[in-house]
């Protein structure tokens, strides 16, 4: 399965989606696509909003009932959110039982980035650094949902101020625990002091570097509703932006059968 014809992070009724599961698998169909990963939030036990883990069992059947009639692979997928600077994050071992693929991103629910933004840029991108690092080593993560997504929080930094060899040295660090980075076509929106075309020469920068450290990349559009789905095209700008060779397209089987073995495994301590 070609990684570059999939989209791997879309969102449904289930969190702040707009179309049901069974129209954005549609949606993949229509597009052509090789599967489709159904990746709604999940934030933790009792938030105010997407905590329900018994919507998050319901979701799972309705998956399950999709791929008896999908012309597309329907991965069952989870957006998980790092919670502080120390990389807890909102999914645990516990949440995974069906669960295929798991993002991790950085929102308005994570300390230090989110909000309680630490001083300065220096301290913000040793933090943010850091971060992504001990994200890498948690077992049960899968994948980094579009990486610096950054341009709508407080803090100082733009994506120039990235620094090449720290971004190399995250890509090998990736890349030695198997996780993937993420391109979406709708990254332009998270940095709306920039014109998208701007965005892209200057991601295209960040993703050669993460790439020149053996980081694989996934494609998707973080769709929020049917019509959105398998928009692969900005993030395949960016990708021909950043020259990217057939190796630093993930495996998809890879990424899917680690991820099993993982909840198979009762290891996670
Ligand atoms: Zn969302
Ligand atoms: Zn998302």
């Amino acid at each position: 399965m070609r990684v570059d014809n999939c989209d791997l992070h879309t969102h449904t009724t289930y969190s702040d989606g707009r179309s049901p599961v069974d129209d954005n698998v549609r949606g993949a169909e229509a597009a052509g696509l090789d599967a489709i990963a159904i990746a709604d939030h999940l934030f933790p036990e009792g938030s105010a909003e997407f905590g329900d883990r018994g919507r998050l069992r319901e979701r799972l059947a309705e998956v399950q009932r999709a791929r008896a009639w999908a012309s597309v692979r329907v991965i069952m997928a989870v957006e998980a959110t790092a919670l502080d600077l120390r990389g807890a994050i909102s999914v645990g071992p516990e949440d995974l039982a069906g669960v295929e693929l798991v993002l991790v991103d950085l929102s308005k629910l994570t300390a230090g980035v989110g909000f309680a933004v630490p001083d300065g840029r220096l301290r913000q991108l040793d933090a943010l650094f850091s971060l992504y690092s001990r994200l890498a080593e948690i077992p049960w993560v899968d994948v980094l949902a579009h990486p610096f997504n950054l341009g709508r929080f407080g803090l100082d930094l733009t994506l120039s101020d990235l620094p090449e060899g720290a971004l190399r040295d995250l890509g090998q660090h990736l890349k030695a625990h198997g996780v993937a980075c993420e391109l979406i076509s709708t990254f332009w929106w998270w940095w709306p002091q920039l014109h998208p075309d701007q965005v892209a020469e200057e991601y295209a920068r960040v993703v050669r570097a993460l790439a020149a450290g053996g980081a694989c990349f996934t494609l998707a559009s973080d769709a929020h509703a049917n019509c959105s789905v398998g928009n692969l095209a900005w993030a395949q700008r960016v990708a021909r932006l950043a020259e990217f060779g057939p190796e630093q397209w993930a495996d998809l089987d890879a990424l899917l059968a680690r991820h099993t073995v993982g909840t198979a495994s009762t290891a996670y301590g």
